[in-house]
């Protein structure tokens, strides 16, 4: 579907349309951005209503080519009727329940929305719309931990949380829609990427927060699990230019985006705390180990069983040699630039949250 708008001449210029599923979460509001940015018409469908848009991204629904509509990836008909109704030239699958631990919470519930919303989707697309372009934000979590250190596309899954086999049924569900059907799909296989919008609940944002927080004089410590699991940790809006990048080429495939570097979540305080201005000390092994601020002495990290997880993936880090040879793709801020940028954005927004 094309939507008139006016063009510099006065003459009507057909804008593109895109859906994009997700649209209040980290990534759906930074590509929704994006999309504006390059002249789309935007059509952004979350099941949290407007009312609970985050401050930092409500310029997105005052946008006048901006569309918002309430609906449920678990809602067929509601997913039938937007596909029809939209036939956007793009419809990128951003929706989630993205938290690996809560995906032992409600088993049955994840696989609904990751697994079998991407179902709905694709098949709205082949029923009523079959020039649309999909994107599926698939995961490294599919990977699992018999993955080699370094993956890539074509390494194998094995999933260690329903997360990761919700993703990874999506994901072959896209390859086959492609294969079958001749749909245009595509998976972004992404590593870990972060930004000041990510969940307070993931391990970089309440590390960044905290450090805010201790810095500040409105938290005390911050409690974590495995200090050594490593990530491949890049920034957002890298990542969702890359999706965007993946449905503009002339052919359809998928995509690992990754940075290549990681780091361990040791590494991550240590860098956080300091761009706070607190430099720490380490005491203790295991559960009992500690971060003490090195000026007053006062324990500023500590570790509980609490954060840590029965199936964790302990190191994750990808190749992203294909999207960059084909596409051209390039991650723009790094991990020491990224963390400065959270630590620094939660300094300033600390005094009017109460969230900790
Ligand atoms: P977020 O959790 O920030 O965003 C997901 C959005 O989807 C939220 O606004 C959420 O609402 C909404 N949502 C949840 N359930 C439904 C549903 N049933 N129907 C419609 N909307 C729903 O995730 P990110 O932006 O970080 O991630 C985007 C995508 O990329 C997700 O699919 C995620 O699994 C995937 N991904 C992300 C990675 C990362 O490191 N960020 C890595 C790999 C993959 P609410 O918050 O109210 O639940
Ligand atoms: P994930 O990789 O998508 O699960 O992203 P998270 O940010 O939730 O976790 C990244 C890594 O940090 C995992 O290996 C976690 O086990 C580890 N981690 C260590 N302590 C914590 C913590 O307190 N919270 C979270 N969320 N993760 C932690």
């Amino acid at each position: 579907m094309r939507f008139p708008g006016p063009d510099r001449s006065g003459t009507i210029e057909l804008k593109k349309v895109a859906l994009v599923t997700g649209c209040l979460g980290q990534d759906g509001s930074y590509l929704a951005e994006l999309l504006l940015e390059k002249g789309y018409h935007v059509v952004g469908m979350d099941s949290a209503g407007p009312e609970k848009c985050p401050d930092d991204r409500c310029n997105i629904l005052r946008h006048r080519e901006f569309e918002f509509l309430e609906g449920d990836l678990k809602d067929a008909g509601r997913i039938e009727g937007m596909v029809r109704a939209a036939r956007p030239d793009e419809l990128y699958n951003l929706a989630a329940q993205s938290y690996v631990p809560a995906s032992w919470c409600d088993i049955l519930d994840v696989l609904d929305i990751n697994a079998m919303g991407a179902g709905r989707l694709l098949e709205a697309i082949r029923r009523h719309s079959p020039n649309t372009r999909f994107f599926q934000a698939s995961s490294a979590e599919m990977f699992g931990t018999a993955a080699p250190d370094v993956q890539n596309e074509a390494t194998g899954h094995h999933p260690r949380s329903p997360y990761g086999c919700s993703k990874s049924f999506a994901f072959n569900l896209v390859r086959n829609y492609r294969e079958a059907f001749g749909i245009f799909a595509c998976n972004g296989i992404l590593f870990n990427h972060e930004s000041p919008r990510r969940g307070f609940q993931f391990v970089t944002r309440k590390i960044t927060r905290a450090a805010a927080g201790i810095r500040l004089g409105r938290v005390e410590k911050v409690v974590l699990g495995n200090l050594d699991a490593r990530r491949d940790w890049g920034y957002a809006p890298d990542y969702v230019r890359a999706m965007w990048m993946m449905l503009r080429h002339r052919g359809a495939d998928d995509y690992v985006v990754a940075t290549g570097k990681t780091h361990t979540v040791r590494m991550l305080v240590e860098l956080a705390f300091a761009v706070a201005g607190i430099g720490l000390d380490w005491t203790g092994k295991g559960l009992k180990e500690k971060g003490l601020d090195c000026r007053t002495g006062k324990t500023v990290v500590e570790v509980s069983k609490e954060f840590f997880r029965p199936g964790d993936i302990k190191s994750s880090s990808g190749n992203a040699g294909k999207i960059k040879r084909v596409l051209g793709w390039r991650p723009k801020v790094d991990f020491d630039s990224m963390i400065r940028l959270m630590v620094e954005y939660d300094m300033k927004t600390f005094s009017q949250s109460t969230i900790k």
